[in-house]
């Protein structure tokens, strides 16, 4: 069984690597990024919340993202396996992740991927992110293009972008990442399950780098 997490900044491919993942090795992912989108589009408190610090590229409180991680980590479809992508964030979301999984969830993690992309790269890659409504999938306007430019695999339903995907807000988001990345690979190097993967070249080379690390 696999519990990964992923860690990386944003735009490092965790998403599109998780979706290769997904597909092969039969996980969920938990995107939490994707968990607060979805509490702010359906205009819950939590949302309200949550909203105030993602537009500004900060960190939700981790208060609210451990209660929002005990009760996903809790659903029946986390036993067979599951990626974290975008949590943990910091060390009290770390600590806090280990005593969910030693405790009730009595399962470990059994892989840590740190997916390592220099911050030159980094604009480029999330200002031309874009999502797509109908699927889910993400494209890239330069380096995953859709099939019919701008659109969905449908051909009519117009790609998304991102409100916090503007460039001034993804030099905080880098800047808050920063912050924070050397603690948390600290903290899971003595593990000994933390791999160290290089983000930079293409999306299949980087997942044939990952799928020799799962095996
Ligand atoms: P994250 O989940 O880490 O924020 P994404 O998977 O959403 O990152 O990727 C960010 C953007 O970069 C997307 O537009 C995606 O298509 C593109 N991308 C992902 N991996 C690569 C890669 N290896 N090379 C070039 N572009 C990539
Ligand atoms: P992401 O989709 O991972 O890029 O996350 C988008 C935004 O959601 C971040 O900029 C944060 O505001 C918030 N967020 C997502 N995951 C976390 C987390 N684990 N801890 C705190 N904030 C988070």
């Amino acid at each position: 069984m696999k519990n990964i997490v992923f860690l990386g900044p944003p735009g490092a491919g965790k998403g599109t690597q998780s979706a290769f993942i997904i597909r092969d090795y039969g996980v969920v992912q938990i995107s939490t990024g994707d968990m607060l989108r979805a509490a702010v589009k359906a205009g819950t408190p939590l949302g309200k919340t949550a909203a105030e610090f993602m537009k500004e590229g900060k960190l939700v409180t981790d208060d609210i993202i451990i209660g929002l991680m005990n009760e996903r980590l809790s659903e029946p479809d986390c036993k067979n396996g599951f990626i974290l992508d975008g949590f943990p964030r910091t060390i009290a979301q770390a600590t806090a992740l280990d005593a969910m999984l030693s405790g009730s969830l009595k399962t470990e993690l059994t892989h840590i991927i740190s997916l390592e992309v220099p911050d030159e790269y980094i604009v480029d890659r999330i200002s031309g992110r874009r999502v797509s409504p109908v699927s889910g999938k993400i494209y890239h306007v330069k380096y995953d293009p859709p099939a019919v430019e701008g659109m969905s695999e449908d051909g009519k339903t117009p790609l998304i972008q991102r409100d916090d995907d503007k460039e001034e807000t993804v030099l905080k988001r880098l800047s808050v990442f920063h912050e924070q990345a050397d603690a948390l690979k600290g903290y899971y190097r003595p593990g000994g399950k933390l791999h160290i993967v290089d983000g930079t070249k293409s999306p299949e080379a980087v997942y044939g780098e990952i799928k020799g690390i799962l095996k």
